[in-house]
This record gives C-alpha cells, sequence and structure tokens, in this order.
C-alpha cells in the first residue's frame, strides 16, 4: 500500500475532564499548543470542541476563533475541522461557530442512543447545519454512529444538501450505539462503497478499541482518527502523555502497512479541499 493516510487527531471532545486526564486541553491556548504537537507528529485534521475554562461544555464562537486562528498559524496546511456535535438541538447552539469557516464540520446525519443520553439530531437540525456549511464552504464529515445514519447521508446527497464524494467516519465501541465487531466494520465500508464508490471514509475506534479499529480502517483502505477526545489511554493502566503520543502511534501503524502519514497538501487532495491559503 502506497497511498498516503490521513491522521485526525480528535483533540478535546465534550469529555473527557483534567481528573480523567491531565493531557487533556481545555482552554484555546492548551488546544493550539497540543494541536501542533499532534501535527509535528504526523496530524492532518484536528477535529475541536471547545470548552469552558473549568471544562464544562461550551458552544462559544469566539473559542472556536481563536483554535481556528491559532492552528492557521501554528499548523500549516492542517484542516481544522469544528464538532457541531454535543448536547441541546438549536441551530443557534450547535451550527453558529460555522460562520468562521473551518475547512471541515462533523454532521451526525441520525439520532442514537450514547451511554447516559440521546444524541438527538432531529431532520430539521441535520438539514439547517448541512445548509450552514454549503453557506459557507465548509465541507462535512459524515458521522456514522448508526447504521441507518449511512443511507440518510445518501439520502441528503441524492437531495442535494451534501456533496459527494462524501466523507464519512464510522465510530464503532461507543457504548450503546454501535460494538467495535470486524464484520459490522467490513458491512459498513462495503455498504458506503455500494452506495457512493467514490467516498473517502475513517473507521473509528472509542477507548480500548481504538487501536484495533485503526487497524481495521488501515486495511479496508480508510483514513485514521485518533485523540484523547474517543481514548485516553495507551494500555489499559497506562494514560496517554498527550494527543502526539496518540498521533504517534496511529504514524507507526501506517509504517506497518508500508505507508505513512499523509502531508497537509495529500490529505487536502485526499478531500477535494482547496490547498491551504496564507490567511
Ligand atoms: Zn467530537
Amino acid at each position: 500500500m502506497s497511498r498516503p493516510i490521513i491522521i485526525a487527531c480528535a483533540i478535546t471532545g465534550s469529555r473527557p475532564g483534567k481528573a480523567d486526564t491531565p493531557a487533556v486541553p481545555i482552554t484555546p491556548d492548551e488546544q493550539i499548543e497540543s494541536t501542533q504537537a499532534a501535527f509535528e507528529a504526523g496530524a492532518t485534521v484536528v477535529h475541536v470542541h471547545v470548552r469552558a475554562d473549568d471544562g464544562g461544555p461550551s458552544y462559544d464562537p469566539d473559542r472556536f476563533g481563536r483554535v481556528l486562528e491559532g492552528v492557521r498559524t501554528h499548523c500549516p496546511g492542517m484542516i481544522v475541522q469544528f464538532s457541531t456535535g454535543g448536547r441541546g438541538d438549536s441551530l443557534e447552539e450547535r451550527g453558529s461557530m460555522l460562520a468562521l469557516r473551518p475547512d471541515m464540520a462533523s454532521l451526525a446525519t441520525g439520532s442514537v442512543n450514547f451511554p447516559a443520553h440521546v444524541y438527538e439530531n432531529p431532520p430539521a437540525l441535520i438539514e439547517g447545519l448541512a445548509r450552514l456549511m454549503q453557506q459557507y464552504g465548509v465541507m462535512p464529515e459524515i458521522e456514522v454512529f448508526d447504521l441507518s445514519m449511512l443511507y440518510n447521508a445518501k439520502a441528503l446527497a441524492d437531495s442535494g444538501l451534501l456533496s459527494e464524494p462524501l466523507h464519512v467516519q464510522f465510530v464503532l465501541g461507543l457504548g450503546a450505539a454501535l460494538p467495535a465487531k470486524r464484520p459490522l466494520a467490513d458491512f459498513l465500508v462495503s455498504e458506503l462503497h455500494d452506495l457512493s464508490p467514490e467516498a473517502t471514509f475513517t473507521v473509528a475506534g472509542i477507548g480500548r478499541f481504538q487501536e484495533m479499529v485503526m487497524d481495521w480502517s488501515l486495511y479496508a483502505g480508510g483514513h485514521l482518527r485518533t485523540g484523547l477526545e474517543d481514548n485516553i489511554r495507551l494500555s489499559r493502566d497506562r494514560l496517554a502523555e498527550s494527543n502526539a503520543q496518540l498521533v504517534e502511534r496511529a504514524a507507526a501503524l501506517c509504517v506497518g502497512y508500508g505507508t505513512r502519514p499523509a502531508t497537509p497538501q495529500e490529505a487536502r487532495a485526499l478531500l477535494g479541499l482547496p490547498t491551504a491559503g496564507t490567511a
């Protein structure tokens, strides 16, 4: 295999907290610093949630803007992807940061149970977010937490709300949603190839499933995602010291497959994104 691999790093998430791992970056300054180290280790996409200073949830566009600006300054060419996830189903909360025109944003195309709550994505919210992404020239990453979300994404593409080729992320191993089972991963990828042959994809594993699922993703022709949002441990009793350390592990996996992490320019070309300007 010689295709270069896009490594996405989900640096923060809506959890964990500092009590779970001191490595999780919370403030925009911490996030920029952690992203730069991840970038230097081979990550070309940063997936961004923002937090309040106390670690609680935040949707503050000002915080998203500070991270965007810092990453563009310190990580030339890196793809910035904002999360539109989180609780609540108001378009204002979930989508106001899209006006900042990040390169990409996550878009879950359905609702699902998470371990302790419903991740609500009603049709009107999904369509509203897709429209905002079109309006601001933001490429969606389709988040598939349950099977129907894949088919719904294709229906949205057919209706013109999403542009093909799609970039899809399958998330396995999150309690109450899809389990980390290899036949399931293979089925999801096969269905994606059938529905949208040009699509690119990542299969992402949560927690202790992360490394195993990364291996499946590479084998199936996909890309990689890691980061403290998804997994805070290197092994059962060893916390990861940083996002960069998790990215290093992903990069090592690429080498095992005879390839390497993509450069920012390669990652942009693979996703059909414009080459980074000098903004
Ligand atoms: Zn996220």
